[in-house]
């Protein structure tokens, strides 16, 4: 369920471990998720409070299974960890809960200091990449998250599968249209060979320039780097 990285900052996956959808490039096993766990916002606050973590980054499969696409089991446990552990601090890495506003107010109203949702990859690869998911879609979520006066957004994307230089700064321009502030860019590791290969590996000059240009087009934080991921260095952007 969960992974501590030191310096009291650790990862928590809920709502179980088998995911509804089948990205190509990530190793959740796919199939029919487990009942939910209504003890899971519990166990995971009490680890929390175990592990004496500051900083908490939650994240899940994703449930399209479930009417509520698992957004009350997630206010849930935001709402428990915070009882159970006032000072900490929380990312919450959601899924776009197929775009419902309903789900996506759940989380909203109860106030995690960041709330991530990543694009994963350029438009033209989005099909590819995260079959069941929709570039618009996610920018959709980024977009709502703003609007309704989330102070902390953030998004992801990979890089090194098949994408080009200007699909990339696209991608750019359109996470800070919709008013993301933090953004991470990393290089696609294949998990196994029946993921999706990796098509390029990119040098840390280019990420350099990539990190460069978010700055110049106003994002907050820009983590850009081959061993970037989507909770890297996740304390620091909270401020
Ligand atoms: S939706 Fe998330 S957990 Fe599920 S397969 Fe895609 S990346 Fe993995």
């Amino acid at each position: 369920m969960g992974e501590c990285w030191g310096e009291g900052t650790a990862t928590f996956m809920i709502l179980g471990n088998t995911c509804t959808r089948s990205c190509g490039f990530c190793n959740v096993k796919t199939g029919r998720p487990d009942e939910v766990d209504w003890k899971e916002p519990i166990k995971v606050a009490k680890s929390i409070q175990i592990m004496g973590i500051k900083h908490a980054v939650i994240t899940s499969v994703d449930r399209d299974d479930l009417k509520d696409n698992g957004s009350i089991l997630w206010r849930e446990t935001i709402i428990t960890i915070r009882r159970l552990n006032p000072g900490t601090t929380l990312e919450t890495l959601i899924p776009d809960f197929k775009g419902d506003e309903t789900s996506l107010d759940r989380i909203i109203d109860v106030e995690p200091e960041v709330i991530s949702h990543n694009l994963e990859t350029v438009r033209r690869l989005t099909k590819e990449v995260r079959i069941q998911a929709k570039y618009d879609r996610s920018l959709s979520v980024l977009k709502y998250l703003k609007d309704k006066g989330v102070k902390r957004t953030k998004s992801g994307i990979m890089l090194g599968l098949g994408e080009q230089r200007e699909e990339v700064i696209e991608s750019l321009e359109d996470l800070r249209e919709v008013g993301v502030d933090v953004l991470t860019i990393g290089q696609y590791l294949q998990p196994s060979k029946k993921h999706l290969s990796v098509k390029s590996f990119i040098e840390p000059r280019v990420f350099d320039d990539y990190k460069k240009i978010g700055e110049d087009l106003g994002f907050r934080h820009v983590e850009s780097g081959p061993l970037v991921r989507s909770s890297y260095k996740a304390q620091k952007h909270i401020t």
